[in-house]
């Protein structure tokens, strides 16, 4: 299964797995936020060619990029302890031996946690590299105790009528349902409604463009706010200066740009802190020009 998602992965032109080298662990990144406890995990690494960003003079990528024509991007997922539960938010891309990935389960351990303390998974998107820690490499669930949680809107974007999906993306439907099946047979998958609260203190922010029903999640607690942001930003030196810069990624990307810019500028408003998928570090932003400053809270 995890191989046949790897092998039709979203991979475009211009991304390209970082060749594996035999991979120290990352270093863990934690933080506390009021009573929540959170912890950045690096799953893997994977290269993003320049020429993927879209609306933007090149020439300006190229030089916030430091010169360079790709950027060495991290795969995270994020672990957050909340006084009644804990979260992970994403799955990273999973192991593969050709690939610097699959780390997740030696970020969860370093973190001092098992997979079975896992009670709730939320997914922001289904793309691959957000998915591909599901599952063992034997088709069971990796986190035996998590319930996985998924936009209703995501999860019909892909599995539903995929007409509107590029070409090559069509074949998406009957993996995705495989994958989340195994954890619908054990009474363990669960769908929700845009802007939903999943939980006192924690609610899923619609935030489409990047996929059809792409989610944030909102942490709340003692006036302190995370927000996962998932792919909601791909490129960090780039994007938070240059919010209007899209990436190939993005299946609307004119949407996808509209929505960065609303919540970026709801998040420098609440002074959330932000965890994205792809960003080297947690960050907190503040507005500069016609961007955003982005540094370590
Ligand atoms: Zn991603």
């Amino acid at each position: 299964m995890r191989a046949l998602l790897l092998a039709t992965s979203l991979l475009l032109p211009g991304t390209t797995m970082t060749p594996s080298t035999p991979t120290t662990v990352a270093r863990l990144e934690t933080l506390r936020l009021g009573q929540l406890q959170v912890w950045k995990l690096q799953d893997g690494r994977i290269s993003l060619a320049a020429s993927l960003l879209k609306g933007i003079d090149p020439a300006e990528a190229r030089r916030l990029l430091g010169g360079q024509d790709a950027a060495d991007t991290p795969v995270n997922a994020y672990l957050v302890r909340m006084p009644d539960r804990t979260v992970l938010v994403d799955t990273g891309m999973g192991k593969d031996p050709e690939e610097d990935s699959g780390h997740l389960a030696e970020q969860l351990s370093a973190a001092g946690m098992a997979p079975s303390d896992i009670d709730l998974i939320l997914i922001t998107h289904d793309h691959f590299d957000h998915i591909g820690g599901l599952l063992k490499a034997d088709g069971t669930r990796a986190f035996p105790k998590a319930v996985v949680a998924v936009a209703r809107r995501e999860h019909a974007f892909w599995t539903e009528d995929p007409s509107h999906l590029p070409e090559r993306l069509r074949d998406r439907a009957s993996k995705l349902k495989a994958l989340f099946g195994v954890y619908e047979k054990a009474g363990a998958f669960r769908l929700f409604e845009d802007g939903e609260e999943l939980a006192p203190g924690l609610r899923a922010i619609p935030a489409h463009g990047h996929t059809g029903g792409h989610a944030v999640y909102a942490f709340t607690s003692e006036g302190r706010e995370l927000w996962c942001i998932g792919d909601l930003i791909h490129f960090g030196a780039v994007q938070f200066q240059h919010p209007e810069a899209g990436v190939a990624f993005d299946l609307d990307g004119d949407r996808a740009v509209k929505v960065r810019q609303e919540l970026f500028r709801d998040a420098a408003r609440r002074k959330a802190v932000l965890a994205g998928a792809h960003l080297p570090q947690i960050v907190r932003i503040t507005p500069k020009g016609a961007g955003y400053d982005a540094a370590r809270p």
